[in-house]
């Protein structure tokens, strides 16, 4: 069963890394276990390398319950959403490039398509934890941003990442690709607007 699940987060990784949306060894993803357990990419494994063996079993706080790797050093960022969201079932943490460069200048990423404003639902706001890894403090405080049980969390770290949560992990990655997706359209609309004004001139 667990080996299944670790299965299921190495495929995830590899494909969030084919989609040039993980490079390098950052970004974590999780999966929630039975009693306040989760199961997070060990730390210093990259979504493109990482193997079953790389997902380890963490409490909340993000200490080590079975495995033979660290886990990620933001598991308590993971651990606060499965403990403030009881449908949570699923985390995906990563570094995409065009959701972290709308990070840099943004209060929250523009609805740039009618799909992402239905399925994202509610504004993915952007937080700034002025450091690389979101401390246990500062997961706690975004976290209390959101109704408890919000069955709808996503949100940007500044000059850091995306975070999606889902349901389950097909649900969280399905999120993690549309706020890429929809940062992406912005971006490139930007430059659309701009060369529109280079031709009438
Ligand atoms: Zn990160």
């Amino acid at each position: 069963m667990i080996k299944q699940l670790q299965l299921d987060l190495q495929r995830c990784a590899r494909m969030l890394y084919q989609q040039h949306m993980q490079l390098s060894d950052g970004g974590n993803i999780s999966l929630r276990l039975e009693g306040r357990h989760m199961l997070i990419k060990a730390s210093k494994s990259s979504f493109s390398t990482a193997t079953y063996k790389d997902f380890v079993i963490a409490d909340f706080n993000g200490n080590l319950i079975e495995g033979e790797r660290t886990p990620s050093k933001e598991g308590p960022l993971h651990g606060a959403i499965y403990r403030r969201f009881t449908d949570a079932g699923a985390v995906v943490h990563c570094h995409s490039p065009f959701a972290t460069a709308c990070s840099l200048a943004l209060e929250q990423l523009p609805f740039s398509t009618y799909h992402s404003e239905v399925k994202l639902k509610l504004p993915v706001k952007v937080y700034d934890t002025g450091s690389y890894a979101v401390l246990p403090k500062d997961a706690e405080l975004i976290v209390n941003h959101y109704e408890p049980n919000s069955s709808s969390v996503a949100f940007l770290l500044k000059s850091h990442g995306m975070v999606a949560v889902g349901t389950d992990l097909a649900q969280a990655q399905n999120i993690a690709e549309l706020i890429e997706e929809t940062a992406k359209i912005f971006i490139l609309g930007g430059l659309c607007n701009s060369m529109n004004g280079i031709r009438a001139e």
